[in-house]
């Protein structure tokens, strides 16, 4: 009798929440759920470098090579290419204050090399971060003024590279000079997207079919460009930044972007949900795996980002994180069943299109769809979704005992 009324009380709840949140409760449901767990590394900031980073990517590919999923593929270090850096002694020259770059194939012929060994091994592929990681107008114009923020750059303009600069500079779709930033015209960010996209794909053979923002600073104009020159993939932090404020905080104009949501350009957002970037000393193997588990229960892509600093910087912190990085992968190929590596714009296709194969186009290699589910195997991943993403709900499923089937249920659809 007593089980009767508790069941009874439980099924009154539901559909008085039912009712109230019904619209979530759809839009969760109506999401992709994997069957398979798709793995990417995401990495941002590769692009011209000097002859330790190019050591330091190719002992990084032979660590992501030892890492086969259950297809056989390797680990795919999606990195997010940087392609020119300024050309400091022609911008010092040029009296009309215009800015000139140098192309990543000009500038660091070896690394540049690397990446498309990388490509070929199939352990790497590009996607484009931006043309540069700074403003060029704003860059210009602080060398002629011979700005103290540039200091550096005007005297070891050989040795010198955007991270040196200060983070709100290393904005691409802003001007950072001021702050709050300022976004570029639709002009300037047109011809900028138009020759990124072009130079993209002169270097590496294919179009960049996905994208990230430098400084995650982008906007809805950029998006609509972005779509434009093809790109219909955009991969986030969970969020949009259009801009710093007069005190340098970013400020968020789409604060909530879940995987397979849509943007305004009908572009794919997806999004970064495990952290491994141990130089910063806010996470490591530990956390990141841990992150990787919580995405596994929502049947969402694992997808990890780590920086490029993070392997570029002393030999200690370099290994270091290779160490952690070769860690992580293991502990998630040991204890997260289904294991599929793949790269950004190829998770952004399966998004777009139903049980599409997976193709790298860079090397031209092809690889089976991933597994989804459907019905009622979507229902221990779906709990697990509303579990994390909404405190007030799981507040009341414990109040209302409703938490009891709920995990009764998470634990034995496994
Ligand atoms: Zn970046």
């Amino acid at each position: 009798m007593i089980f009767l009324i508790i069941f009874s009380a439980w099924l009154l709840i539901l559909a008085v929440v039912f009712a109230w949140k019904y619209p979530l409760f759809k839009k969760t449901w109506l999401e992709l759920y994997f069957a398979d767990t798709p793995v990417l590394v995401e990495s941002d900031d590769w692009g011209p470098g000097n002859e330790l980073h190019t050591q330091r990517l190719l002992q990084l590919f032979s660590c992501l090579e030892t890492h086969k999923d259950t297809v056989g593929r390797a680990v795919v270090l999606t990195a997010n290419i940087v392609l020119s850096m300024p050309d400091i002694e022609k911008i010092m020259a040029d009296a009309t204050g215009s800015y000139h770059r140098k192309l990543l194939n000009e500038v660091s012929p070896e690394i540049y090399q690397a990446m498309l060994f990388g490509i070929k091994q199939g352990v790497l592929v590009p996607q484009l971060h931006g043309l540069e990681h700074l403003n060029g107008q704003a860059f210009a114009r602080l060398c002629q003024l011979n700005d103290s923020r540039i200091a550096d750059a005007l005297v070891n303009s050989q040795s010198w590279d955007w991270e040196d600069l200060a983070s709100a500079l290393q904005g691409h779709y802003v001007d950072g000079s001021e702050l709050p930033t300022q976004a570029i015209s639709s002009e300037q960010a047109r011809a900028l997207i138009v020759l990124a996209t072009q130079r993209f794909t002169e270097l590496f053979g294919f179009t960049s079919f996905s994208t990230v923002a430098p400084c995650y600073l982008w906007n809805s104009d950029i998006e609509r460009l972005w779509q434009q020159e093809g790109v219909s993939v955009i991969q986030t932090a969970g969020y949009r930044c259009d801009r710093r404020d007069k005190s340098g905080h970013y400020h968020q104009d789409r604060s909530l972007i879940r995987a397979g949501d849509l943007s305004e350009s009908a572009q794919v957002y997806l999004v970064r949900n495990v952290m491994y970037e141990p130089v910063d000393g806010n996470n490591n193997a530990d956390t990141a795996y841990h992150e990787a588990r919580v995405a596994y229960a929502q049947a969402l892509p694992i997808s990890i980002s780590t920086h490029r600093y993070n392997y570029t910087r002393t030999e200690g912190e370099f290994n270091n994180s290779l160490k952690g990085l070769d860690q992580l992968l293991k502990a998630i190929s040991s204890n997260i069943g289904g294991i599929r590596y793949l790269s950004s714009p190829e998770l952004g296709q399966q998004y777009l299109s139903d049980h599409s194969e997976i193709v790298n186009h860079f090397n031209n290699s092809q690889w089976k769809p991933l597994k989804r589910r459907s019905g009622l195997r979507k229902l221990a991943p779906y709990l697990w979704r509303l579990y994390y993403r909404h405190p007030k709900l799981v507040v009341l499923a414990y109040i209302s005992g409703l938490i009891i089937p709920a995990s009764l249920i998470c634990r034995y659809s496994r």
